[in-house]
């Protein structure tokens, strides 16, 4: 009797979703583009105008660096364009040519035998995931911002994504009138302290060493022009200090302390090799190594942009690496020109289901009237663009029990500072008596707070 129990234990066990996840999905496609910055979208547009059926995984960071550019300057045919809107167009055009571009990202790849296998996660529903086998791969995941690595930082005492980041364009309107530091003397330091400055009172940029390491030099003349920017020179920031809920100031080392309220670090970056460390060449510094072009030492995979590109880094030579490797890819493929197949892939942008403040009266007046979920969001923010999806979903699900809002902290950053809003998207939940119940930011805990909303609906 004991035997037969273990037995039907066991099987029970073996049987149990809990303990044994079912298989994950599988696939196939021709070409699997692992990444969506320019170079990705130009590699997808250039191989379905021949024909080539493509799928672009777009990552948690969708667009890539340039999304994060406020302006961008120096793009043929542009006298200046939103880092966003210039990807926007890409990734229009891509998906008019018929590129399929899905919210999913690579956490594992297998190039040892052909066809290649690449482990996929959904980016909303990390429980989803997928094994596609692609002919032929295309890596384009750039590179991952450098942090300082200095208390106050970012770990648990750390002040990450309330008071210190890297995406001026994503927080910065969080600063009006405030206070703000650049650290760093790159480009990209030049272009969020530029950005800040349209926005912030002050902006401190403060250089480790006495000189800049720019390209545009015009634009930075032009930046250090501004009266509320000062450069800070051979200044090392010891400390990231603040009163526990925000930032206060930096603890510097010529032993002078910086009254600040928030913090973008730019201080470069370093490439996404991560997933191919064990099958591709790179070089000393963390690179993929190309022995032919855009081709990888494995022949099928290639690779462009940032993830190869120690030097240059603009996104017109990640394009032109996306149009190279596209055309290997062709020729690897030995495909003719066929029309694409596949329908253009449907963009969603429609914030319509969700009702949007056009005024701070409109959230005062929602709050106590009954439950209440507010998103506060920045249109130039790949996270709150990427937990759009699942606010529409829940909204759909909930509209009837839960006020939907969202406030554009662009727009009304005063609001955004009154309640606490260090960083998007940030998500608060107003019970009926108009008492905020609870409140996350960030993709994951705005997520998490979905997920958790069948228990808000009684409040
Ligand atoms: P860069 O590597 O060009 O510059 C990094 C800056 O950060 C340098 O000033 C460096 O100082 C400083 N720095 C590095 N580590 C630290 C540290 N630990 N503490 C303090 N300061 C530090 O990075 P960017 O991200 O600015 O640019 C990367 C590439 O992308 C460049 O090739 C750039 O030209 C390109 N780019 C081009 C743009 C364009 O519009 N054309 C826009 C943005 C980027 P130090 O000089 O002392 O080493």
């Amino acid at each position: 009797m004991g035997k037969i129990l273990n037995f039907i234990l066991i099987g029970l066990l073996l049987l149990s979703p809990t303990l044994y996840p079912s298989h994950p999905t599988q696939s196939t496609q021709k070409v699997v583009i692992i990444g969506s910055g320019v170079g990705a979208l130009t590699s997808a547009l250039y191989l379905q105008r021949a024909g080539i059926n493509t799928l672009v995984l777009e990552g948690p960071n969708p667009g890539g660096a340039i999304a994060q550019s406020p302006n961008v300057h120096n793009w043929p045919g542009e006298i200046e364009i939103h880092g966003q809107n210039l990807i926007d167009k890409i990734r229009a055009q891509a998906i008019h040519n018929g590129a399929q571009i899905v919210s999913k990202e690579a956490i594992s790849v297998d190039f040892s035998s052909r066809p290649f296998s690449i482990s996929v996660r959904d980016v909303y529903d990390p429980s989803k995931t997928e094994t596609i086998s692609a002919a032929a791969c295309i890596i384009a995941m750039g590179s991952n911002p450098k942090l300082l690595g200095i208390p106050g930082e970012s770990g648990d005492k750390g002040y990450w994504t309330k008071g210190v980041y890297s995406c001026a364009v994503c927080d910065g309107s969080l600063y009006k009138g405030k206070t703000v530091a650049v650290i760093g003397g790159g480009d990209s330091a030049i272009i969020e302290a530029d950005y800040l400055s349209k926005i912030a009172k002050k902006v401190y940029l403060v250089l480790r060493s006495d000189q800049f390491r720019t390209v545009e030099i015009a634009r930075k003349n032009e930046l250090l022009k501004k009266s509320n920017v000062e450069v800070l020179y051979n200044t090392q920031i010891r400390e990231i200090a603040g009163n526990g809920t925000k930032v206060t100031h930096l603890n510097l080392s010529t032993q002078n302390q910086l009254d600040v309220d928030g913090v973008f670090v730019a201080i470069g970056a370093t490439p996404n090799t991560n997933l191919f460390t064990s099958q591709l060449a790179m070089d000393s510094g963390g690179y993929i190594k190309l022995s032919n072009d855009q081709q990888t030492s494995i022949p099928g995979v290639f690779a462009i942009g940032d993830i190869v590109d120690p030097y240059y880094k603009q996104a017109i030579c990640a394009a032109g690496d996306g149009a190279k490797a596209a055309l290997q890819v062709e020729r690897f493929l030995s495909i003719g020109p066929t029309l694409p197949q596949s329908p253009p892939a449907k963009v969603i942008n429609n914030r319509a289901a969700i009702r949007e403040i056009s005024k701070p009266d409109d959230l005062y007046n929602a709050i106590g009237k009954g439950t209440l979920l507010v998103e506060f969001y920045s249109p130039y923010c790949g996270p709150c663009k990427q937990f759009y999806p699942s606010l529409q979903q829940a909204s759909t699900q909930y509209g009837d029990q839960i006020t939907f809002l969202q406030v554009d902290v662009t727009k009304f950053s005063e609001l955004a500072s009154s309640y606490n809003v260090f960083g998007v998207p940030t998500v608060m939940i107003f019970d009926k008596q108009g008492k905020m119940i609870t409140k996350g930011s960030g993709l994951k805990e705005a997520e998490k707070i979905l997920t958790d909303l069948e228990k808000y609906t009684s409040k």
